[in-house]
């Protein structure tokens, strides 16, 4: 495979090739595939973005907002970071989980919202403590998958591209959005193409997308609560550091 659309096509056993990315938290989409997104904008791929939660539970860059910012504030201006990184890589259309047309028809908007993390490992994320019933991995898979199906039916895509079951770095919310998208390409019998966590994995095609990497950074720098882009590495607002995410190794799962 030469490039990302031509193994996307494959899966979608169609020319047109019509990708949903499916990502847990706003700024996933630029930190986990934002090379890939902005490669397959670029190549005139109409690149379709759901995000599961508003990233309720992500700590802000120190100085980067007033300390007066409530929760609620956060979650617009995290809103209005994704939109706009969204519009940075060119995807044509970004929606939320819980919110229609991604909501099962005839019921109301819910949100599901982050479960937090906590470190158990060197670069290993596991299960925060928080007791909140309407977080992402406490809400039922079933619901979620009813969600994820309107959309499907609403906008068509021919492929589904989702995290491999490592889920990036085991954050519980990026595991449950790896379960979420396999139930739903079954059920809606989508082709599943699956993201690797680990860069160089075996088993995945790999692809250089170096030269997406104004844009990537560009758009990593609209997440400027979360995140900053230092000498060209992303530092994270925990202070990990990780390299620009400029290569995506992909394979069909499903
Ligand atoms: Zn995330």
């Amino acid at each position: 495979m030469t490039n990302p659309r031509e193994l996307l096509a494959e899966a979608s056993e169609d020319a047109t090739v019509v990708p949903l990315f499916v990502h847990a938290h706003p700024d996933d989409e630029t930190v986990q595939t934002g090379s890939l997104m902005a490669w397959l904008a670029a190549n005139k791929v109409e690149v379709q973005l759901l995000t599961c939660t508003r990233g309720e539970q992500g700590e802000i860059v120190a100085g980067v907002l007033p300390e007066s910012t409530t929760a609620g504030e956060l979650v617009r201006v995290r809103e209005d970071e994704l939109a706009r990184a969204a519009q940075t890589l060119g995807i044509t259309a970004a929606y939320v989980l819980g919110t229609p047309p991604a909501r099962a028809v005839g019921h109301q908007r819910r949100d599901y919202h982050d479960s937090g993390m906590r470190w158990i490992a060197e670069g290993l994320a596991g299960p925060a403590e928080i007791d909140d019933p309407q977080t992402f991995t406490a809400s039922s898979l079933d619901d979620e998958v009813a969600d994820l199906l309107a959309l499907i039916d609403r906008i068509r895509p021919s492929v589904l591209v989702g995290y491999d079951r490592l889920g990036s770095y085991g954050h519980p919310d990026h595991v449950r959005a790896h379960e979420l998208a396999d139930e739903a390409a079954q059920a809606a019998g989508l082709p599943l193409v699956e993201v690797a966590s680990e860069p160089g994995a075996d088993g995945f095609e790999w692809f250089d997308l170096s030269d997406q990497r104004s844009t990537v950074v560009a758009a990593l720098r609209c997440h400027a609560t979360q995140l900053s882009v230092v000498d060209g590495r992303i530092v994270h607002v925990g202070g990990q550091h990780q390299e620009l995410p400029l290569s995506a190794g992909l394979r069909r799962i499903r």
